[in-house]
């Protein structure tokens, strides 16, 4: 299998709107989750309780909560299941005794994690210095009302001229149903957008589906590293090389390249 395209190239083409995924594209999901579980763990002892390690915790609840979005994803389970047994699941496999379990301590994590302001490195500039020449909006898996809330304490709200998330529409990424309604909603063909995003599945080969330009951000990885970690998701990506733009590891880098692409 070909690799996708290192470099990026906008192949000169200035587009009407910049389409953005939110989560590790804009606002830090990784860095705000990770320091909103370190909150739940002080505040339920769980040290105390079960000799874990914060980063033992985080690293358990990491693995159940990807297993629970897959099946989520699926259709297997609610979002009510996927919200709450992550962390009953991890408070058990820890042996976190059940009389002292919290009952609803996905509720303090959805209260405590979507208002924290980590950004992605230079997301704030690059949102600024797009904003007078590029129309923007979101496009996001996830719960409406928990991807409002980030934007509206970080202040980014006022940059889009919409936010379309999963749940609110009944389509998610990477399916072209989700896409179609995007262009829909921005009045605009797929050609003169760009879509960004930093996961290969989701975000690059759903947008290349659904025929937008897209490029792939690398989430200050090399490209070297990015390879090792997503090359299993790239599978069949070669049929859409058309609208590929290829990769950049940082927002800087493609706020320069947006911004000299006229
Ligand atoms: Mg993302």
């Amino acid at each position: 299998m070909r690799s996708p395209l290192e470099a990026l190239d906008l192949r000169g083409k200035k587009p009407s709107w910049v389409l953005l995924d939110l989560d590790n594209t804009l606002w830090d999901f990784d860095g705000n989750a990770e320091e909103a579980l370190h909150v739940l763990f002080h505040r339920h002892r769980v040290a105390e309780h079960t000799g874990a390690t914060a980063a033992d915790f985080v690293q358990i609840y990491n693995r159940i909560n990807h297993q629970y979005w897959a099946r989520y994803e699926k259709g297997e389970v609610s979002k009510e299941v996927l919200r709450s047994a992550r962390f009953t699941d991890a408070f058990l496999e820890l042996n976190y005794p059940k009389e002292a379990m919290p009952g609803d301590i996905w509720k303090e994590y959805l209260d405590i994690c979507p208002r924290l302001t980590r950004l992605m490195p230079g997301a704030q500039a690059f949102l600024e210095a797009l904003a007078g020449s590029f129309r923007l909006a979101v496009l996001t898996n996830g719960f409406e009302e928990t991807q409002q809330l980030k934007l509206a304490c970080c202040h980014l709200a006022p940059y889009f001229e919409f936010v379309q998330s999963s749940e609110a529409v009944g389509h998610a990424k990477p399916g072209k149903p989700f896409f179609d309604l995007a262009l829909q909603r921005a009045g605009a063909a797929a050609n003169d957008c760009l879509y960004i995003g930093d996961t290969f599945r989701t975000d690059v080969m759903g947008g290349l589906q659904s025929g937008i330009p897209t490029a792939w951000y690398l989430r200050e990885r090399s490209y070297a590293q990015a390879q090792a970690e997503d090359a299993a998701e790239w599978q069949g990506w070669e049929a859409f090389a058309d609208e590929y733009r290829g990769a950049f590891a940082s927002l800087p880098e493609l706020q320069h390249a947006l911004l000299t692409s006229i």
